[in-house]
């Protein structure tokens, strides 16, 4: 076994591979003796499962050598009742980032064009990359915020696919109401906008409908939801679309087969029936991230507004040096090299341990 070579290579593979880039999952906090440390690179739930939550996956468990409900009918169901919208207008995925890859696929050929502001999500270069089409990246406002005008400047022939991340990961802005309405008068109607609202629990009762009002005026508008932040369920992946029943059956046709477990359908019905207690939870989080934001700005940093569950330090040159900074008092944070880090409002502790690290690096 030991000394065996490998066989020379010569499987032929897609050229567009080349062009994708590798998706950087933040890294584990290593355990210290001396301190606790917590990865808030991830922007993950910091909360354990609900116990009635873990009851029905532990239950689900006991049927793992049964394939899950192809049709997802039951969360499916759920859903369209609690949006209000016809069930034949859901379509679920492995995280939305599965269903990401299945909109991409349902709407690009290759050399198609996909409008997205940058930065923005990490996941959004790397499924446009994999369709085999070309990324059109448009930069943010000097605020951190999308620039939607420029992004309706960026339409062409080519444009089949528009990403409109709302709060914006990393960086913490909304886009409002009145933007996105003004914005998608400008936007042909063969030319799909996703309004990707994983963070959209966060953002308090004002950010509450807008994309599902625009989705319900809009027949090219869907609107992409996960249960992986505020209903803290990522490691199982769940997520779905709200779209007009043309596209969502398309989404549906493109879904991995008995991809969403039934562990996992399980879970998210569980999770909705729960929300109000999930709501005390992400209430906290939310009343953590002012709390984290003020001090922060009290430092003398100029932290965008957040209406998500993480808060941006635009570092510039010296965000690799803030991270190792981090790191060696045990916080795994998220940095974009020459642009900022990204950092999840977690637990108390860890609060607290960015705003003295951020401190110390101000004063440094
Ligand atoms: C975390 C995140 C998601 C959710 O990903 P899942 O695949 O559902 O876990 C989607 N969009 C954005 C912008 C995110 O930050």
């Amino acid at each position: 076994m030991t000394d065996q070579t490998s066989p020379t290579n010569d499987v032929r593979l897609r050229s567009t591979l080349d062009g994708v880039p590798g998706y950087k999952p933040g890294k584990p906090a290593a355990a210290r003796t001396d301190v606790t440390t917590y990865k808030i690179s991830s922007n993950e739930n910091p909360y354990p499962p609900l116990p009635s939550v873990l009851k029905v996956v532990q239950e689900a468990a006991t049927s793992m050598n049964r394939y899950p409900d192809m049709a997802v009918s039951g969360l499916t169901q759920r859903l369209a009742e609690a949006l209000d919208v016809p069930a034949e207008d859901i379509a679920t995925g492995t995280g939305s980032v599965g269903v990401l890859g299945q909109l991409m696929q349902i709407t690009c050929e290759p050399g198609d064009e996909v409008i997205y502001a940058w930065r923005s999500f990490e996941a959004y270069p790397i499924v446009t990359a994999l369709a085999g089409a070309k990324a059109v990246q448009v930069p943010l406002t000097a605020e951190s915020r999308h620039d939607l005008d420029a992004m309706a400047a960026a339409i062409t022939d080519r444009t089949r696919l528009i990403l409109v991340c709302t709060p914006n990961n990393p960086t913490g802005p909304a886009v409002h109401a009145d933007e996105l309405d003004a914005f998608l008068a400008k936007v042909p109607s063969d030319v799909l906008v996703v309004i990707d609202e994983a963070y959209l629990e966060f953002g308090g009762d004002e950010a509450a409908p807008v994309a599902l009002d625009l989705y319900r005026k809009h027949a090219n508008v869907a609107v992409l939801r996960t249960f992986s932040k505020a209903y803290g369920l990522a490691g199982l992946r769940v997520g779905y679309a709200v779209a007009h029943e043309p596209v969502a059956a398309a989404l549906r046709k493109a879904a991995v087969p008995f991809g969403v477990s039934t562990l996992a359908q399980e879970a998210a019905i569980a999770s909705l029936d729960a929300f109000d207690e999930l709501a005390e939870r992400v209430n906290s989080l939310v009343a953590e991230r002012s709390r984290v934001i003020a001090a922060l700005r009290e430092q003398g940093w100029p932290v965008p507004d957040s209406e998500a569950n993480f808060v941006w330090l635009p570092l510039g040159d010296d965000t690799v040096d803030f991270a190792k900074a981090a790191d060696e008092a045990g916080l795994v944070v998220r940095p974009f090299a020459g642009e900022g880090c990204r950092c999840t409002v977690a637990e108390t502790e860890a609060n607290d341990r960015l705003i003295e690290v951020a401190g110390a690096f101000r004063a440094r």
